[in-house]
């Protein structure tokens, strides 16, 4: 199968054509990512109204490289895949909406993927990972721990009770003074750091529901700061390695409890998968693939440029969804809030 997908629930526009094979893997053919950050920059963080007024003047030129790095032409495409949310409302209504004219003018089906679902299966395309797994999503707006058991199963089995990994690394930067997006900023700067100058807490460790809490330790960096203000480059740099030690902390203790709890619901995963922006941070990464090999299982994790937002995520979830006769009519509606719990893989074959 031969799928184009579309992003746009965030500041990046994005769009990429993938194929699936019949044995279940994939390749990549294009993927062409608009980031909007310089958009956004000045004002740290997205602006909903500049990104989808970004996204309206770029997409189409987006599509169109996408499509001529492919070698494909429309016409030879299965299907027109476009996240449908959740995200800022603005930007998913104009990535929805120009998928809906595509499928029409082709008469290609239309799926509706949600962006949550396509970052869990992005590991699915660059490695091979059978059902059922865990998944460890952590991007800009959610951190959730899911057993995945098939394509629109998604058992949460704990999440944040307050900010999002992303947000809190963000937050974290715009407090430090670093620009934004505050994930690789920190990540950069914490390389220079000494992770044992702050002690930073922990919230939650050794609970035994894999939930997570950030805000608190958001509030730490924040009093450390004001301790010691003004900051200087070390301190900026000792902050960020001390609140990513904290981080790693956190992800380590709360992964290895959802392993527990996975395995007393009999469930005995193939892979810890990790997906999100937040997977593309390498300390993350080191952790995690120690955390999975204690537990007995592995870390699939896709390139740091697969984790955050791009088209592929969109066409190869698009594709996996089509290859089990589930697609939409164009009568679906954009939705801001979306729940992977709500996400259905039954019922759906019918329109368009
Ligand atoms: P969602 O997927 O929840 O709708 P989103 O699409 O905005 O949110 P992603 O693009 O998946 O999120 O990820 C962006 C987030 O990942 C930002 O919060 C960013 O700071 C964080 N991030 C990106 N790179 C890194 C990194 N190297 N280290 C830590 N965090 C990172
Ligand atoms: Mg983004
Ligand atoms: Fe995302």
């Amino acid at each position: 199968l031969l799928l184009l997908g579309i992003e746009t629930t965030c500041d990046e526009t994005a769009a990429a054509v993938v194929r699936r094979r019949a044995d279940g893997t994939g390749t990549i053919l294009s993927n062409i990512v608009h980031s909007q950050t310089e958009d956004h920059a000045a004002y740290g963080g997205v602006v909903p109204e500049i990104a989808s007024r970004a996204h309206v003047e770029i997409l189409d030129h987006v599509i169109a490289r996408a499509l001529r790095a492919s070698g494909l032409a429309l016409a030879e495409l299965d299907g027109i895949a476009a996240a449908a949310g959740p995200g800022l409302i603005g930007g998913v209504i104009v990535g929805l909406t120009t998928a809906k004219a595509l499928a029409l003018a082709t008469r290609k089906p239309l799926i509706a993927v949600n962006h949550l679902e396509a970052h869990a299966l992005t590991a699915r395309l660059t490695d091979k990972v059978p059902f059922p797994f865990l998944l460890l999503l952590v991007s800009g707006g959610h951190t959730q721990l899911v057993a995945v058991t098939g394509i629109g199963e998604y058992a949460k089995l704990g999440g944040t009770m307050d900010d999002a990994i992303g947000e809190a690394f963000d937050k974290t930067a715009k407090m430090l003074g670093l620009p934004y997006p505050g994930g690789p900023a920190v990540e950069r700067a914490a390389l220079k750091g000494d992770p044992g100058r702050f002690a930073l807490p922990r919230p939650l460790h050794g609970k035994p529901v894999p939930d997570f809490s950030l805000s608190g330790l958001k509030t730490a960096v924040r009093i450390e700061a004001l301790k010691i203000a003004p900051l200087s480059e070390e301190d900026v740099n000792d902050l960020c390695a001390s609140f990513q030690a904290a981080i790693v902390d956190i992800l380590s203790d709360r992964v290895r409890c959802a392993l527990r709890v996975m395995r007393q619901k009999g469930l005995k995963p193939s892979a810890l998968v990790l997906a999100g922006g937040v997977g593309a941070n390498q300390a993350v990464r080191r952790v995690l693939h120690k955390v999975a090999a204690d537990g007995g299982t592995r870390l699939a994790v896709p390139p740091p440029e697969l984790c955050t937002d791009n088209g592929a995520m969109i066409a190869w979830a698009g594709a996996e969804r089509l290859a089990r006769g589930l697609h939409d009519g164009l009568d679906v509606s954009p939705r801001a809030r979306w729940p992977l719990a709500e996400v259905e893989a039954k019922g759906a074959a019918v329109g368009a």
